[in-house]
């Protein structure tokens, strides 16, 4: 792929590492490609950091014809830096793109569109312990029209943002609002795709949880509101007497790459992971019984974030008196050992940016 690079005149001042956030700083370049039927994916550039100008009419300002993806660069030890099994993230976006009829970026073009961006501005992977530099790329409908159909022109979009750990308390355990009014996805939509409308949707219940002292939201399967699904922006796992359990991969929870992650290592430990429909009642028994060990939301920004309490309607249950499980932390320090490079990555998982 022909890159254009384009310099910007005055390099922006870093951030101190120490106190980075989630999302709040930008680095000083992006990539940006277009797409239009007659010439496909062209005009690949990395260029300044900036706005993107666009006609009122725009579709994705209308209809919501976007998607998105999450990743890290991590710098090793060594101060080399490296991504963590990018070609999932390549992949989930050209399934994401088929399901809202929008033009996928070849696996390889995506790869190599990240690393170009990430080696042009090596200087923002942060070295900090927990630091990364979070890459979001993403993709829109373009075209100026407000007819509902299948837009003629795209832009893929990815911006890097150098990053803390994602919760602000560190990796101590939250307390999960289960949702029992909205739901977020049904077979048949788009639950599986990372796409901005799954987001756009599921905010009343996140404002919804913060108003009764949650972090986040617990959602349930949106035909029954019996089954329990996956959290705001994470999957979700959980320890009942010895076995793990977790959402099935079956159109309505997101496919994370961090939760197959898991899904390997558990199973190399000799877990018997259960990729099967749990029921908020019988999660709410294994609770209250004691079997419920551990229970902990899995995804790339925080990693592995342990639950410290369900609340479902007027009940609500203690996970391991609200501190960190061994598992999960075990869990924590061995995949985040594998992506900053203190472990060897036995799996093949890394990729280094060279
Ligand atoms: C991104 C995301 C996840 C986690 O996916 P990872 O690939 O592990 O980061 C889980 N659920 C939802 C809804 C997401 O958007």
């Amino acid at each position: 792929m022909d890159i254009r690079f384009e310099k910007r005149e005055h390099l922006q001042e870093k951030p101190d590492q120490k106190n980075l956030g989630f999302g709040k700083h930008f680095t000083d370049y992006m990539f940006v490609m277009d797409w239009d039927k007659e010439q496909g994916w062209h005009d690949a550039a990395i260029v300044p950091y900036g706005g993107i100008p666009m006609d009122p009419a725009t579709m994705v300002l209308h209809y919501a014809q976007e998607t998105f993806e999450g990743m890290k660069a991590y710098r090793t030890a060594e101060g080399k830096i490296q991504l963590f099994r990018p070609e999932m993230n390549a992949r989930r976006m050209i399934k994401s793109n088929e399901r809202l009829c929008m033009p996928g970026v070849p696996e390889e073009m995506f790869v190599e569109a990240v690393k170009a961006l990430v080696k042009a501005q090596e200087d923002w992977v942060p070295s900090e312990p927990g630091t990364s530099l979070y890459i979001r790329p993403f993709m829109f409908a373009t075209e100026a029209s407000l007819g509902v159909h299948m837009a003629k022109s795209y832009k893929f979009v990815i911006i890097t943002t150098p990053v803390g750990a994602y919760y602000a308390e560190g990796i101590n355990p939250v307390k999960i609002l289960v949702e029992d009014e909205y739901v977020r996805a049904v077979k048949g939509g788009t639950g599986f795709t990372k796409c901005g409308g799954n987001y756009a949707s599921s905010i009343a219940g996140q404002v919804k949880a913060e108003k009764m002292g949650c972090t986040q939201v617990l959602w349930l399967d949106g035909v029954h509101r019996k089954y329990v699904e996956e959290v705001g922006t994470m999957n979700i796992m959980f320890k009942i007497a010895g076995e793990i359990y977790t959402a099935p991969l079956e159109g309505t929870v997101l496919p994370g790459v961090t939760r197959d992650s898991l899904i390997h290592i558990l199973r190399d430990w000799g877990y018997k992971v259960n990729e099967t429909h749990l029921s908020i009642d019988d999660l709410m028994k294994a609770g209250h019984d004691g079997t419920l060990e551990e229970a902990f939301g899995t995804g790339t920004a925080a990693v592995v974030s342990p639950v410290g309490e369900f609340v479902y309607k007027d009940d609500s249950v203690i996970v391991n008196d609200f501190k960190i499980g061994e598992l999960t932390q075990k869990l924590y320090d061995t995949l985040t050992g594998i992506q900053w490079g203190k472990l060897e990555d036995k799996y093949g998982w890394t990729t280094p940016v060279e």
